[in-house]
């Protein structure tokens, strides 16, 4: 694996057992066999419709919950074999904002008790509690005078900013930002993704970017995987994805959002979103987005395409292009 690479998943999958019947159990498959890389620096987005796994996958690459097979690697070091120092370290190292700022934060404690809770718990050395909350909260365009209130004093976009100083906290390296701006007002998303790229310059952070908005998620992302029942179905450049959408979901997800740009707008494929996502307990066999696809053939039915490589940093899963 390059050095350059932060984070690579190898044939990641996890299952969610759902009892059937009183003895026999189905599995719901999250994630099914997912595999990618993220580079040092680079802002990876993940875009899907709800219950397409996203979610699960970024929890599971920070090991807030098991994966049922595969492999993780950040900085080429196993995840799921860290312990002691190293599993302490990655804790600190890799980081999560969640969607919804409300729950995230404990009502019972201040922005201050808030944001240094996490480096007192791993013994990070900050100097002057005071003075290095502070400095954060100026980061993530706060004021000085904001440090002893509660979250319930705040914005939705507020808490969302002190959410990311809290991350900030732990000096990461690495942030999987899940939905990070989907439960706030439009008028503020902007100014929060804003800061989220001007942190990202200024710390040198990679992202895992996760959004159902593809609009959001090309603002953001230098290269874009479409997820959907839990695989990942195309992988390119965020521009190359939006000049030239190969999978007829990706399409579809397109054919959905306004375009701009007038270049990509020509472009733009008509096709309109129908149907639902399968049940990911009672998938169907062969390509998983099958039963919504308007270019269906009869091996989609039969068999699932893999991933493959079909342009410089391009790879699409579907039939069309073997
Ligand atoms: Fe559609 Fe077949 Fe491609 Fe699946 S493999 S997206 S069903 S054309």
């Amino acid at each position: 694996m390059s050095n350059n690479v932060m984070v690579e998943v190898r044939n990641l999958k996890k299952y969610f057992p759902v009892r059937r019947f009183l003895l026999s159990k189905d599995y719901v498959k999250a994630v099914d066999g997912v595999s990618f890389q993220i580079k040092k620096g680079e802002c990876l987005g993940l875009v899907g419709e709800s219950g397409s796994g996203k979610t699960t996958l970024g929890r599971v690459i920070l090991r807030l919950i098991p994966p049922t097979s595969g492999e993780i690697l950040y900085k080429g070091k196993p995840v799921t074999k860290m312990k002691g120092e190293e599993l302490k370290e990655f804790r600190k190292s890799a980081q999560m904002v969640f969607q919804d700022p409300y729950s995230s934060l404990d009502p019972r404690m201040t922005v201050f008790q808030s944001i240094i809770e996490g480096p007192r718990i791993h013994g990070i050395d900050v100097g002057n509690p005071e003075e290095f909350v502070t400095r954060l909260l100026e980061t993530v365009g706060l004021k000085p005078e904001h440090l002893y209130r509660y979250p319930h004093e705040f914005s939705g976009g507020q808490k969302q900013r002190i959410a990311i100083a809290r991350a900030l906290a732990m000096n990461p390296e690495f942030m999987v930002l899940d939905e990070p701006t989907s439960a706030l007002d439009v008028s503020v998303q902007a100014s929060i993704l804003n800061m989220l790229k001007e942190l990202q310059a200024k710390f040198g952070l990679t992202y895992l970017f996760i959004s159902h908005d593809l609009a959001v998620v090309k603002y953001m992302s230098h290269r874009i995987a479409t997820m959907y029942v839990g695989r990942i179905v195309e992988v390119a450049d965020s521009e190359e994805l939006f000049l030239n959408p190969l999978h007829p979901y990706t399409q579809m997800l397109l054919a959905s959002i306004p375009i701009p740009d007038p270049k990509i707008a020509k472009n733009k494929p008509k096709i309109k979103i129908t149907g639902e996502p399968p049940s990911p307990i009672r998938l169907p066999q062969g390509c998983k987005f099958y039963p919504r696809c308007p270019f269906a053939m009869p091996i989609c039915k039969i068999k699932e395409p893999p991933l493959i490589k079909v342009g410089n940093n391009h790879e699409v899963a579907c039939w069309l292009y073997e």
